[in-house]
């Protein structure tokens, strides 16, 4: 990355007097190509390679995080019918997902308002996760409606739904959970793609570690209401904290139009539990002084991963997210060489993404690089190092990642480049999120 400066004081990492930018000088540096943008990841590299590195360098750094998020909704206003064919919808499935009709009745109008959640099931392998990757990638979606005994279907697609949008109602918390099972008794749970065993057999985990937004501003100082952010890859906003947001553990709650999302950047994800809805949150931070600056210097090993068990949830241990993404495989390998052509394949019937297709191997398009399928494999096609969590002198091997970090730094990239070429600039919050 070019423009990248150096000054002298003795502050081994963080030199030079201290100084404050302003969003509107950021972003004019943005219309005039001449701001430094970079990503979380590529900051932390320069950092640790010992460059020194102030907030006089560096205007903006991406950070993002993707993952199951179960707190996502989508709210469409969809027409079905001609006006007056039915009175108003009472019961409403898109593909066999259900979704909740109104709150607006639309008396008459012959069209449907709905939200529908994320985690809604239509089957065993397909939920609301899966729907809104269909809208977004424009497949056709079936749309039921019962209103006065009678029902009425209609074929529709994204471009031909007016309203479409995706809500958060919690999403990028800042270090979130491990999950493991310290009980004899496999458990049935939406943290495991396959009902988790125990006692400490494997370790289920979620977050992308140093990359994640939250965790790059964990007192929210420049994250606020009305920040603008690519939610699903396409542009969104920050409404507000999520639920069960505290100041210790902050997360965000976001909106961004269907319409503007890439398909790669979302989707279903099935567990033991059912269908759940994977998400993703790109933040832009604007380094507007060095306390910015030294907030983005967190690294994996100094993050904190609270481990649960899956009865409860209730922490009892701690690792942290070195464990997790630190000389681990962020990408899981397929080799066709080492395929045994197995007849069911087991890692196909395993993967919680739907990404492994007999011969071709894993589609990359709709890899999560979850892991699960390197311990299902019945042969040795299926490869990666996804670590072992440490913890109260033992050794946990993880057995699944919910969250993919190489698609969070792929968002982080696409995000850096979206501002370099002036796709994207910056907002200033409205109000502090805490
Ligand atoms: S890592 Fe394997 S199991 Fe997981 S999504 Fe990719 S192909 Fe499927
Ligand atoms: S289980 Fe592994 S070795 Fe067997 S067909 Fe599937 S990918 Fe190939």
């Amino acid at each position: 990355m070019s423009g990248w400066r150096t000054s002298g004081s003795s502050d081994p990492v963080f030199r030079g007097a201290v100084m404050k930018k302003t969003i509107e000088e950021i972003n004019r540096k943005i219309a005039q190509k001449t701001a430094v943008v970079c990503t979380a990841a590529e900051l932390k590299q320069r950092i640790a390679r010992g460059e020194t590195i102030t907030a006089a360098d560096v205007d903006v750094v991406t950070t993002g995080t993707f993952g199951v998020m179960s707190g996502t909704l989508a709210v469409l206003h969809i027409p079905v019918a001609p006006p007056g064919t039915f009175r108003k919808a009472e019961k409403v499935w898109l593909n066999g997902v259900p979704a909740i009709p109104g709150p607006c009745p639309n008396e008459g109008l012959g069209s449907v308002d709905v939200i529908v959640y994320g985690t809604a099931h239509a089957s065993p392998t397909y939920g609301g996760g899966h729907l809104f990757r269909d809208l977004v990638e424009g497949n056709a979606v079936q749309v039921e409606v019962e209103s006065d005994g009678k029902r009425f279907c209609h074929s529709v697609t994204l471009a031909e739904i007016p309203h479409a949008r995706i809500i958060t109602t919690r999403s990028a918390f800042k270090n979130y959970l491990a999950v493991v099972n310290t009980g004899s008794d496999p458990v049935k749970t939406i943290f495991a793609a396959e009902d988790l065993s125990g006692p400490y057999t494997g370790a289920t985990v979620s977050g992308c570690g140093d990359i994640n937004p939250v965790q790059n501003d964990p007192d929210l100082n420049v994250i606020g209401v009305g920040t603008r952010v690519l939610l699903n890859g396409g542009t969104g906003y920050i409404t507000g904290t999520g639920t069960r947001a505290t100041k210790e553990k902050p997360n965000i709650a976001a909106v961004a139009d269907m319409k503007r999302m890439v398909p790669a950047m979302m989707g279903g994800f099935v567990t033991s539990a059912g269908p759940e809805c994977t998400t993703s949150v790109a933040i832009p931070i604007p380094v507007l002084d060095d306390a910015i600056l030294r907030n983005l210097r967190v690294t994996n090993n100094q993050i904190p991963l609270p481990v649960a068990d899956v009865r409860d949830r209730v922490p009892f241990a701690s690792a942290t997210y070195a464990d997790v993404w630190d000389g681990t495989d962020p990408v899981i390998s397929f080799s066709r060489e080492s395929c045994l052509q197995c007849d069911p394949c087991a890692a196909q019937a395993a993967c919680p993404a739907g990404a492994i297709e007999p011969v071709q191997g894993i589609n990359p398009a709709r890899c999560v690089n979850c892991g699960t399928c390197v311990q299902t494999c019945a042969g040795n096609a299926c490869t990666g190092t996804t670590g072992a969590l440490m913890f109260d002198g033992r050794r946990v091997p993880i057995i699944l990642r919910q969250s993919d970090r190489a698609r969070a730094l792929q968002l982080c990239e696409d995000l850096k480049n979206q501002i370099l070429d002036g796709r994207f600039v910056l907002i200033e919050k409205t109000e502090d999120l805490l």
